[in-house]
């Protein structure tokens, strides 16, 4: 197995208790190490440090305007906040249809945020930066003729959309994989989120695009973040129309459950016949995961490691991109399970 990872994913320095943040904060650079230690335990491959593909593939999916502020942001605010204080919005976010950008990095950062879970740290640009390069660089490789390769990328993607960060997400890692996977031949890529929360970043990237399927299988939006995203009505829009899938699962789903409609997923996967695969990963879909604010899902690490090898039967081209999953303790094992039936070719 290809695992490509970052070390600069270290400079996002989150840690459980942040200044600022009333809950736990569970997105923090131990993930990495769990996973890297279970794969490497688990004789899986040696992790790659990612190769930088330059901003041209990030600008490919983001607004410019948004990169500007992730790469200004922390600098910015040293005007207004002190020593490494981090940057959070300050309660007041652009509503939908709000055009005017504002010129204060205050303001700002209620401009680009959806919420207020993402923190701007002295490293937190440079940390998003090498994360999407490292799924760049599992993109290259696959695109290059390899079976599979997994980028473990941290900071995670999936809830950023063209122009904002939110749910400790800055850059889509996963869509900038795809955009990368089709640059030069337009080649169709089917997305597939198992993340326990919705692809609402993913989905709005690709809404009006007919050649990328996106398929998220989460959370009811109803009882879970993210909230105004991740209904089954959202199909996709004008020439996209068809091309989105969600499915919004209740609390409590077992494994016979999710891989019902996991199945429905893949088998709109199989007649879109894609070129590539890309499968957000996110591991919060076991059961016991702390994101969760019901009582999640009840689907085993058994039901999970069954999740990666129908996903693996489809027998596509495979960028394995990492998304959430916060049982710290659980992470290698959970990565070992997940990633190895990808690991036979
Ligand atoms: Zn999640």
């Amino acid at each position: 197995m290809h695992i490509v990872f970052s070390s600069q994913h270290q400079a996002h320095g989150t840690r459980p208790a942040m200044p600022g943040y009333p809950d736990r904060y569970d997105e923090t650079p131990p993930r990495v190490g769990a996973i890297l230690a279970g794969l490497e335990a688990a004789g899986l491959g040696s992790p790659v440090q990612a190769v930088d593909h330059g901003l041209a593939p990030i600008l490919a999916v983001h607004d410019a305007g948004l990169i500007a502020f992730l790469q200004g942001a922390f600098q910015g605010s040293r005007a207004f906040l002190p020593g490494d204080s981090p940057l959070w919005p300050d309660g007041y976010h652009a509503v939908r249809g709000w055009r005017r950008r504002p010129a204060g990095w205050q303001q700002l950062a209620g401009y680009y945020a959806i919420d207020r879970d993402c923190p701007i740290l002295a490293g937190t640009w440079e940390a998003a930066y090498w994360s999407a390069q490292a799924a760049l660089t599992a993109a290259g490789l696959v695109k290059a003729g390899q079976r599979a390769a997994y980028a473990l990328c941290r900071p995670p993607g999936h809830h950023a959309s063209a122009s904002q960060y939110g749910g400790y997400c800055y850059l889509n890692n996963a869509a900038i994989a795809a955009r990368h996977l089709q640059a030069g031949s337009g080649a169709r890529v089917a997305l597939v989120d198992i993340d326990y929360h919705h692809g609402n970043g993913t989905q709005e990237i690709f809404y009006a695009d007919p050649t990328v399927l996106t398929c998220s299988l989460h959370a009811d939006p109803d009882q879970e973040y993210p909230t105004f995203w991740g209904g089954a009505a959202e199909l996709g829009d004008g020439p996209g129309r068809g091309y989105n899938r969600n499915w919004p699962l209740p609390a409590g789903v077992d494994d016979a459950a999710y891989l019902h409609a996991l199945d429905e997923a893949i088998a709109l996967v199989a007649t879109f016949q894609p070129a590539f695969l890309v499968i957000a990963a996110g591991f919060d879909l076991v059961q016991g995961d702390p994101s969760a604010t019901t009582t999640g899902f009840r689907v085993t690490v058994e039901g999970l490691e069954t999740v990666g090898r129908r996903l693996a039967g489809l027998d596509l081209p495979t960028v394995i991109v990492q998304e959430g999953g916060y049982q710290i303790d659980q992470l290698g094992e959970m990565a070992v399970r997940f990633l190895r039936p990808f690991d036979a070719g």
